[in-house]
């Protein structure tokens, strides 16, 4: 259902984008716009200063050092190293609930379509269904009936003269939005560590394996090399190196300190907390966790990733 600019409430208001589907479907996209040229450099200088090493050029720092001190940065408390890597996402097909959730972190800048001008068209059509609707269900029919009736009374309003940021009050928390993310990359993994834990809604998995996949595809685009050849820049190989996912990266929090940390009467079960536990009372770290070569005794057994990255019942 369009909308008729010629009523609109303010001359502000434009008609919004429609949001990117991927393979047809609307799902949370992040895109990678910008990160810090030569991360692991930029790692390698902050740990070389840490032994007394001055850098003075980036240049200087070769290939090998950016992984040791890559490495070395898990093997100390200190978090500075990871915060010189700036990260700056488009993120897209997240619900309104999902950002209200993102815009909590107060280490990050974002900035976010307003729904006070932004007037949304073909609404119920980009809001996809939750997790535990199946499509074709008797609860998928009272889910998508509602959205366009919303959609047909939004629509009503706007083009009645009714200015958006009034209209937006009917819209519902599964309405799909777009905003800008900067963070660090320390902010980043902290964040990993709480929205991959299973306590976390499940849209924040679905985000956080695009934005995995954002960064190791990340490029800053070819080169020119001294013999005037293009080259695929150099940092290239660095961020799939630093979006690889690992225990000590993006995974749930347990896997960063090698137990369970929502053990509060406030948070709910968790499908891997037993052997979480039990990892963590006989001293094996996350590493090892998804091993299934090893015989593990009870209540000890391998995790696998799916179990708490595919399940959206993971805390249920
Ligand atoms: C599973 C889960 C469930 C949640 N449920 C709820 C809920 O029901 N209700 C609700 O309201 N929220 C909820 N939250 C949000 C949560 O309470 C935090 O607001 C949010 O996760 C941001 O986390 P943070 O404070 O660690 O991160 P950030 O805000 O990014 O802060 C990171 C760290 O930076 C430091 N820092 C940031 N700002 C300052 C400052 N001004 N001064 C000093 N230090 C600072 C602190 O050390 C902080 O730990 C939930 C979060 C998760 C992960």
């Amino acid at each position: 259902m369009s909308s008729e600019v010629v009523k609109w409430g303010d001359d502000a208001q434009y008609v919004s984008e429609p949001i990117k589907k991927k393979d047809g479907r609307i799902v949370p996209q992040a895109f990678m716009l910008w990160g810090t040229p030569d991360p692991l450099g930029a790692v390698a200088a902050v740990g070389r200063m840490f032994k007394g090493i001055p850098t003075y050029d980036l240049a200087d720092i070769t290939d090998d050092e950016r992984r040791l001190y890559w490495e070395e940065t898990f093997k100390s408390h200190l978090r500075a190293p990871h915060e010189f890597i700036q990260l700056h996402f488009f993120v897209e097909g997240v619900s309104r609930s999902h950002t209200h959730q993102m815009v909590r972190q107060r280490t990050a800048t974002f900035a976010q379509e307003s729904l006070r001008f932004a007037v949304k068209e073909d609404l119920a059509n980009e809001i996809p269904l939750p997790p535990s609707i199946a499509e074709g269900s008797g609860a998928a029919k009272v889910w998508t009936d509602m959205m366009f009736e919303m959609e047909q009374a939004y629509t009503k309003l706007v083009n009645s003269g009714v200015p958006a940021e009034d209209a937006r009050g009917l819209l519902p928390h599964a309405t799909t939005t777009r905003l800008h993310w900067r963070t660090n990359l320390n902010d980043l993994l902290h964040h990993a560590g709480n929205r991959l834990c299973t306590q976390a809604q499940f849209e924040w998995r679905i985000l956080m394996i695009s934005v995995m996949k954002a960064m190791r595809e990340y490029v800053e685009g070819d080169y020119i090399d001294n013999d005037g050849h293009a080259r695929p820049h150099p940092s290239d190989w660095q961020w799939k190196l630093i979006a690889q996912p690992t225990p000590q990266t993006f995974a749930p929090i347990c896997y960063h300190t090698g137990k369970c940390e929502f053990r509060a009467i406030f948070d709910r079960p968790c499908v891997i907390r037993d052997r979480v536990d039990a990892f963590a009372a006989h001293g094996v770290p996350s590493e090892m966790w998804g091993d299934e070569n090893i015989h593990w005794e009870e209540p000890m057994g391998a995790i696998r990733y799916e179990e708490w990255l595919m399940n959206p019942d993971a805390a249920r």
